[in-house]
């Protein structure tokens, strides 16, 4: 039976300006519309259940919905932090398990914090290493053994045994100093069985309580943290565990699992499944998604307003180029594209001679300047150059394909 969204009174704000909402004194706890530099504000709608947005962090406002370009290591891969803001890059996410092993969150934070120690002025999410380390322990894994208390795992560099556990993932966090953190939890695999599911998920939900204390004792208005939603691909699991983040009150909510991203029919079940759930007026991360332009169409329709993934910068370095363009069906966002995957293979032996562009309808700086001729050659020679190209290529296609959905919803419908 669906459940009416928590305290609906908490929507009654949202048309007001800002100026109005700062005369109204919030208790210091309450984050639905606005804690210390963070607001959410809904600006429009678009199609199916999608809706823009105004997310408004220390480092600046990000146009929501938003896709996040993945820096694993405090570093999108090849990729200069000065060209992701020429291609549109709003905000990065970076990796709170990579970077607590190396360099160690105390290195980081003593050079100022993450922003400082890779000179990006925008926002960044940190991911708390909570899939990492899932990973490290999945069958052929063998690397990490889970506790009620945390998580003991061998570190993927060297061997050393880590701990890494609620309240030692957000201080970590704490100290590399991102805008929005993310709690630690015990993911998992898209086939989990019901039972393993459950007490991952009730692992996940302690874990949450605690690592909201944690936070709680930090400066909660610069730097917001968000539950997820986890429960595998069981409808009653994923129903409970999304009211339980609702309601710790946290300023976003993100749904998680391997499940997300990596099997989008498994992923728009959960997300439907837990639609009525979740208030309107916070921000909706699904974290992983993002492996085809047309998977963020889906998110973005679905009313998701956060989306990151490894897959396109990944996939560019293995010469997979996306091609095609969003246009607008029936009140539907489609993703048209003449290739299989919505991606080129530029070793393919047919670029070799191929003086256009990767795509005719990017306006990414490796399209305006390069041939697939000259990428095909590069990718052949493993010429470093290639990575940066096809990479930029990669994300700003992706970026552009969210940038086209808010572009439609405001041009009149032929
Ligand atoms: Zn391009």
């Amino acid at each position: 039976m669906p459940v009416s969204r928590l305290n609906p009174s908490n929507f009654s704000n949202l048309k007001h300006p800002r100026r109005q909402l700062q005369k109204i004194p919030l208790p210091r706890h309450k984050y639905n519309i606005i804690t210390g530099m963070f607001e959410f504000k809904i600006t429009g709608k678009l199609a199916g259940r999608g809706r823009t947005g105004v997310f408004s962090t220390p480092h600046g406002d990000l146009a929501t919905p938003v896709f996040m370009p993945v820096g694993t290591h405090a570093s999108v891969k090849s990729v200069n932090p000065r060209e992701l803001k020429e291609i549109g890059a709003q905000i990065i996410l970076a990796n709170n398990y990579h970077l607590f092993l190396r360099p160690g969150s105390d290195v980081i934070a003593k050079l100022g914090g993450l922003h400082a120690f890779m000179n990006w002025d925008k926002p960044i999410l940190t991911d708390s290493g909570g899939f990492q380390v899932w990973s490290l322990g999945e069958p052929g894994g063998g690397l990490a053994k889970i506790t009620p208390d945390g998580v003991e795992f061998r570190s993927h560099l060297d061997g050393t045994v880590n701990f890494l556990s609620p309240e030692i993932a957000i201080d970590s966090e704490v100290k590399l100093g991102a805008d929005i953190i993310m709690a630690f939890d015990q993911c998992t695999s898209d086939t989990a069985k019901k039972d393993a599911a459950r007490t991952a998920l009730e692992l996940t939900n302690t874990w949450l309580v605690r690592g909201v204390k944690e936070w709680q004792k930090h400066d909660t208005e610069k730097q917001a943290l968000f539950g997820i939603i986890q429960g595998a691909l069981h409808e009653d699991l994923r129903r409970e565990a999304a009211q339980f983040v609702v309601a710790q009150d946290l300023p976003g909510i993100a749904i998680g699992g391997e499940t997300i991203g990596y099997n989008m029919s498994g992923t728009k079940a959960v997300i439907d499944w837990i639609a009525d759930y979740l208030p309107e007026n916070k921000p909706r991360y699904t974290m992983g998604l993002g492996l085809k332009p047309s998977d963020v169409l889906t998110a973005i329709s679905l009313g998701i307003d956060m989306f990151d993934c490894v897959a396109p910068t990944r996939l560019a370095r293995n010469g997979a180029l996306y091609t095609g363009k969003v246009i607008s069906k029936n009140g539907e966002y489609c993703f048209e594209s003449n290739y299989p995957n919505e991606r080129i293979n530029i070793g393919n032996k047919e670029f070799a001679g191929d003086a256009g562009p990767i795509d005719e309808n990017c306006d990414c700086p490796t399209c305006k300047n390069f041939s697939r001729a000259y990428l095909h050659h590069l990718f052949r020679s493993k010429e470093l150059l290639y990575y940066s190209l096809a990479s930029v290529h990669n994300l700003r296609l992706m970026l552009k394909t969210v940038e086209a959905t808010k572009e439609l919803a405001s041009r009149p419908q032929s």
